[in-house]
């Protein structure tokens, strides 16, 4: 079924891909799988090794129906030959490292990120004997610069979190397949309807689906879409082995939520161009980041790798003490909007990001790469994740709070 929808457009896609009506009871709504194991006709290996091309299901940690379809539908709508789902973005992200760093390679990661891959890579992949460089992933000399022979993995995230900084997916891909280093993408703040990396020489893209891909706020799970070889090392090596799967239950959420993806990214798009604008006048607002702002530095090339410019942004608002007044005004004032951590969500969710807390706790930058960070920045900047609400009751709510 997934081939067959591979020529079809991606509203299409997002509905239909992975599905099919139920054989037995002809059900037009996907069933939810939970069994853990499957009885089996053939003999089979009781390793996940001895699993072929044409293995069925035995065990729920080395695959399920459910999440099956949920892993065809995101590949088609990442373009890629294949997906391995796992139990949160963070257990995606392990695979990825953990599968293709050995001890004494090099790996290459944006110097900002969401924070918990950068401080996996910071503080856990050198317990292991993994080399890890921190680089700016604008700059595409000190890319260049910081490849080495032993570089296994050059890892970027874009839009990246929480700067909306964006990264020239082609530009860096070219750089490390020429000196032999694979490129994996976080792309959660894009979603694959904004921006499919594979298309530029991504091998890895990976999203916490708790975010858009769901989009609900009610599952957590995360996902790589690749080549069918390097899912199967990721399933092999990551699924089995490490033991991070998915809920056929959340995958089963993930999917319905998954099914309205483009229509959901269209308005969160044209909602938060308006919430943008609008943050642009305030005269309490500083600097406003978002892609589809012609004022956002890389407003080009967001333009020429995006398809959607997304529903995630962050401002300014003077100095920190100036934002710690306002956060605490939104944890008791705001109406509709939620304070609170994640993003995606059909609820809009913001949180204050002081630069020097997240410098302590997660970022550690320090001389040309702080300097970047704090030159889009500043003391500090609310992230906005804009939802599915109407646009006159968030700036109503945003209005209030910021006084
Ligand atoms: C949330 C998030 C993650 C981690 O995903 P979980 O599902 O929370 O484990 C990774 N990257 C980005 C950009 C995220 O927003």
């Amino acid at each position: 079924m997934a081939k067959s929808n591979a020529h079809r457009g991606v509203m299409t896609q997002a509905v239909h891909a992975g599905e099919r009506p139920d054989p037995t009871t002809g059900a037009s709504a996907p069933a939810i799988n939970m069994s853990s194991t499957f009885v089996v006709e053939d003999l089979a290996g009781f390793s996940a090794n001895d699993l072929g091309e044409e293995s069925g299901y035995l065990y729920g940690r080395w695959a399920n129906p459910t999440v099956t379809m949920l892993e065809e539908k995101i590949a088609a709508l990442e373009g890629t030959e294949a997906c391995c789902c796992f139990g949160s973005g963070m257990a995606a992200a392990t695979a990825i490292f953990l599968s293709e760093l050995s001890s004494g390679d090099h790996a290459i990661v944006s110097d900002v990120s969401y924070a918990g891959v950068a401080e996996l890579v910071r503080d856990t992949l050198p317990r292991f004997g993994i080399e890890v460089d921190l680089v700016n992933m604008t700059d595409l000399s000190a890319l260049e610069a910081a490849l080495k022979p032993n570089t296994r993995l050059v890892h970027v995230e874009t839009p990246v979190n929480p700067l909306t900084r964006i990264t020239d997916l082609a530009a860096v891909a070219k750089l490390a397949h020429d000196a032999g280093a694979r490129v994996s993408c976080d792309s959660t703040f894009a979603s694959p309807i904004a921006t499919r990396p594979a298309d530029y020489g991504v091998d890895y893209v990976m999203h916490s689906i708790t975010k858009y891909i769901g989009g609900h706020g009610d599952a957590i799970g995360g996902c790589v879409a690749t080549t069918k070889a390097l899912a199967k090392q990721l399933n092999v090596e990551a699924t089995v082995h490490y033991g991070g799967v998915l809920s056929p239950f959340n995958a089963w959420l993930i999917a319905r939520g998954a099914a309205t993806l483009p229509i959901r990214m269209r308005a969160h798009e044209e909602t938060a161009l308006t919430v943008a604008h609008w943050l642009e006048g305030h005269p309490k607002v500083g600097k406003v980041l978002y892609p589809g702002l012609t004022s956002h530095p890389q407003h080009e090339l967001a333009t020429r790798q995006m398809n959607n410019f997304s529903g995630m942004m962050s401002f300014q608002v003077g100095s920190e003490a100036d934002g710690e007044r306002i956060a605490e005004r939104m944890t008791t004032d705001l109406e509709v909007i939620h304070y609170a951590v994640s993003l995606g969500h059909h609820r809009s969710l913001i949180f204050w990001m002081p630069t020097a807390g997240l410098m302590d706790s997660s970022f550690k930058l320090t001389g040309a790469n702080l300097a970047a960070y704090r030159s889009m920045a500043g003391d500090g900047i609310f992230r906005l994740s804009v939802g599915l609400e109407d646009p006159e009751d968030l700036i109503a709510d945003l209005d209030r709070v910021l006084g």
